[in-house]
């Protein structure tokens, strides 16, 4: 039986003082102990939301890293960086970072290894955009990307990690992928991980869905039995993540 995990990312939003704010107001409304509960949030406020929220039930992610250990790449984080700062996520391969950034697979590679290294767990997004979906080569565009992601990931780890579905045309947009959709590509997501490593490892994996998630859609997408909770976007920066966060009271 898979916990739920629904995650916040709050992208490039909440300054130190906004973001200690945030977890106060959220604190309470957040309470659900059937889930794992994380916030990902900006490098510059890891510190002040680790010391915010400690003594909750919320976990803290990052929202990147580097894949090297250390050295003269200015302006990157390094895993154990995180690690030590008291992180325990941290996304990989969100669609803004492959668009914006051009991290390609490649790379992604690289740091998913590098993370689960550093004992963090990689919540690592893929998804296909409008154009890919109405060619109908959706399965094989996410079936490419987990490949090349998780090339030489030993199946231990990856039961271990987080994976999120994330249909680009959905995400920010509120356009919601219809129930069915994310449960088909969740699902087709499981049956790719049960052929690349074991039905046990397929199994074990946490599969999220995101792209508009918000609190009247969240309790019908999570119901579905290959959809492992979520990752939420606009809706984490708000009361609302609360009811997302208890959609099953
Ligand atoms: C996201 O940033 O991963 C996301 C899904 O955003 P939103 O919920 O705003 O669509």
């Amino acid at each position: 039986m898979r916990k739920k995990i629904i995650a916040g990312n709050w992208k490039m939003n909440m300054t130190p003082s906004q973001a200690v704010a945030l977890c106060a107001e959220l604190k309470d409304l957040v309470k659900n102990d059937d889930v794992d509960v994380v916030y990902c949030v900006p490098a510059i406020d890891i510190v002040p939301v680790v010391n915010a929220l400690k003594g909750t039930n919320v976990k803290v992610g990052a929202e990147n890293m580097y894949f090297e250990e250390k050295g003269a790449y200015t302006g990157e984080i390094s895993a154990a960086m995180l690690k030590d700062a008291g992180v325990e996520y941290v996304i990989i391969g969100h669609s803004e970072r492959r668009d914006y950034f051009k991290e390609d697979d490649a790379l992604l590679n690289k740091k998913v290894k590098k993370a689960i290294e550093a004992g963090l767990t990689p919540i690592l997004c893929c998804g296909e955009t409008l154009e890919q979906r109405e060619m109908g080569i959706t399965m094989d565009w996410i079936r490419m990307q987990i490949k090349s992601d998780l090339a030489g990931v030993a199946a231990a780890d990856v039961a271990k990690l987080v994976i999120a579905y994330e249909p680009i045309w959905a995400i920010g947009t509120g356009k919601t992928a219809t129930t069915a959709q994310a449960e088909e590509v969740c699902g087709g997501i499981r049956a790719c991980i049960a052929e690349i490593y074991d039905k046990a490892t397929a199994d074990a994996v946490r599969i999220q869905y995101g792209g508009s998630v918000n609190a009247g859609n969240a309790a019908e997408l999570f119901a579905e039995k290959d959809i492992d909770g979520g990752l939420v976007g606009g809706a984490s920066l708000k009361a609302d993540f609360g009811k997302i966060v208890c959609y099953n009271k």
